[in-house]
Parts: C-alpha cells; structure tokens; sequence
C-alpha cells in the first residue's frame, strides 16, 4: 500500500511538474499513513539520486525494452512493477507520453482512471481526486473508496515543497515486458530551448486579432522578458500561422500558469478550457464585451499590436 508517483525525466534531469507532484504525494501519503513511492523508468543511478528526500524510496524499473518510451511496454512494465504489492495510487504528470502509458495501465490493473486532475485530497479515509468539468465551469470531485486509481495531473497545480524525507531508500526493480512493436527512430528535443508550454509559469498566447503570422513575433518578445512561453488560439494554427503544439485549448494542450496574458483571442469556451486554471489571467482585445474579459483578472481593451510591445518595452525597462 502505497503511492506511486512515476517520474518523468527529460535528459538528465525530471521535469519541473515532477517535484511539484512529489511534493503533494508527500504530504497525501503522510495523511493517509503510508509511503510515497517515486518510480524511475530505467536503472539511472545518477538520476535517481536526485529524488533524495522526495519520496520514502525510489524504484528505478529495469528492463531492456523501456528506453523509447513505448507506451505499451512501460504500462506492461509498471504492471509487473505493482503485481507483489499493489499501490493505492499511480500518479503520473501530465505529458504526451503519459497521457498514452496511464489509461493503458489503469486496465492492465484494473484501477480507475482519471486524466486532467488538479487536486489531490486524503479525506474521511479515501483518497479525492478533483478536475474540472463541463468546459471548466464547475469542478468534479471523485472519492476512491478502497478502489485503486491511476491519475494524470495537469502541470502547476501544486506547489513544490522541498524534500523533507529523512530516509530514503532506492531500489532496483528488473522488469520484462515484451519488446516494443513500435520502433524509435531518434528522439529528438524540440529546437529553441523555449519553456514548454504545459509546464510554463507565464504563458503569452494569440489569437485570430493578432492579424498576422509575422505578429505572432511580439508573443514571444513578451515571453521572452517574462522567462515564459508561447500559445495561441486554433484559429491562428488553423491560419497556418503557428504549429499545432502551440495550440491552448480542447483541441490543443492544457496550460495551468501563474500569469496568462491573452491578445486577440475572443474567449471560446474551447480555448478557455485550456487555460481555465491559470491563476492570473490579463486579456487584451479591442472589443470590451469579449468573452475572454470574464475570465480576466486584467482586462486591456486595445490593440494588442500596440499594447503588447508597450508591456514588453515597460517589463524590459524594469529589468
Ligand atoms: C471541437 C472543437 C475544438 C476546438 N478546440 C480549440 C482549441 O483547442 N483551442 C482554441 O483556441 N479553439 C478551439 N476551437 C475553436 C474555438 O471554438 C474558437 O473558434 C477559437 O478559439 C477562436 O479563436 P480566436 O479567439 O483566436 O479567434 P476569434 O474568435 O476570431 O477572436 C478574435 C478576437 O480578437 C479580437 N481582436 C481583433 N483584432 C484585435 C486587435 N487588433 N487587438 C486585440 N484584439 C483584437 C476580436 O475582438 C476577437 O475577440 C475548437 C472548436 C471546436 C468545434
């Protein structure tokens, strides 16, 4: 009995969200009284090491089929990892990658399901799961009885705690799952070294008012002052203006920032389902009854090509 948290790496280091997702095992595992389990995919000592004080013990899973990333392998690893002593919780941050691994291991276990996940409780002896539903307008808690679950929590949704665990203990897990049926070729990180968008603290998107693909140039101008990065509304990917990966909404990613700042984009409730747990929100728009001001905790109404370089020149002046 325990909760599981699988830690994802990106090269030589986890991700950002990984800590943040620790942290809250941490303290939910401490509540419920049990351990918190940190799972590395792949025997990386070095890596490993940096989960010191995250969790009561890390396991690194070991198994020749697990670099790659395959989601069928890794479900079918962790699987086997969990069989001598099930876990009551797996939880996963969410990634492209383990928005494919989760539900694929969630039926090899037979353990509930939940994606898109913003809070995490211990309460009345059950673990709470919360997310948000219809588009965003209301939240949805969901209580897991003595059922087991596997969920997927959206970056940004926890603060980071540091590593307060005196002991902890690493293990070494070997794992057989069968080879891949997909074949990685290269895996190649994304060029530009910009923040990635689902885990960014500051998101500058645009929309359709941007008017232009070369406009898009003062999203990134901002970002780039702020340490962020860049989103933009479907209309501007469907214009061609912009690749879908940078796409914020139903259809696109899922942004959870501290600050969102919104130009030219109307306010949908597809895109707004995207965004909706961003925890400052400043819309730009030359239209003052843009849906989009009712999520703005600042609201501008001008002309984002005029009013985005202004808030660029100003932030870069302050240094
Ligand atoms: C199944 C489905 C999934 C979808 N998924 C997504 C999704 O993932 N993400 C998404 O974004 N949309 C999604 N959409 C589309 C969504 O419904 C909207 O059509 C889209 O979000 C509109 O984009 P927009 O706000 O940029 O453009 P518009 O709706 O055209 O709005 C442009 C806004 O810019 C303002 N504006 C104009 N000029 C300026 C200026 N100079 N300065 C400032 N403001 C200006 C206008 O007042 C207007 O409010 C989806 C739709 C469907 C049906």
């Amino acid at each position: 009995m325990a909760i599981w948290t699988v830690c994802e790496a990106r090269g030589s280091a986890f991700r950002a969200t990984t800590y943040e997702l620790l942290s809250r095992a941490r303290q939910v595992a401490a509540a419920a009284g049990i351990d918190s389990v940190a799972v590395v995919m792949g025997a990386d000592t070095a890596l490993a090491d940096q989960l010191n004080g995250q969790a009561q013990q890390v396991l690194c899973l070991q198994g020749s089929h697990l670099v790659g990333g395959d989601a069928g392998v890794w479900s079918a690893a962790l699987a086997s990892a969990c069989k001598p002593a099930p876990p009551r919780l797996v939880l996963f941050a969410d990634s492209d990658r383990s928005r494919e691994v989760a539900p694929a291991l969630a039926a090899r276990l037979g353990y509930a399901a939940l994606a898109n996940g913003t809070g995490l409780d211990w309460d009345a002896d059950q673990f709470v799961l919360t997310r948000p539903v219809y588009g965003g307008k209301a939240y949805a808690s969901y209580g897991t009885g003595d059922a087991g679950c596997v969920a997927v929590f959206r970056p940004n949704s926890f603060s980071t705690e540091p590593g307060d665990v005196a002991t902890t203990q690493v293990r070494t897990v070997a794992v057989d799952p069968a080879p891949s049926r997909v074949r990685v070729e290269a895996l190649q990180p994304r060029a530009g070294g910009q923040v990635p968008l689902g885990e960014a603290q500051v998101v500058v998107c645009g929309g359709r008012g941007m008017k232009a693909a070369e406009n898009l140039a003062l999203l990134g101008e901002l970002a780039k002052v702020l340490d962020g990065a860049v989103g933009v509304s479907r209309a501007v990917v469907d214009a061609g203006w912009a690749e879908h990966s940078a796409q914020v909404g139903k259809s696109g990613k899922t942004v959870s920032p501290g600050l969102y700042i919104v130009a030219g984009v109307s306010g949908a409730v597809h895109h707004t389902m995207g965004m909706d747990t961003a925890k400052v929100v400043v819309a730009i728009n030359t239209d003052p009854n843009a849906p989009i001001f009712r999520y703005a905790d600042y609201g501008v109404v001008g002309n984002a090509l005029e009013v985005l370089p202004a808030l660029t020149a100003a932030l870069a002046a302050q240094g």
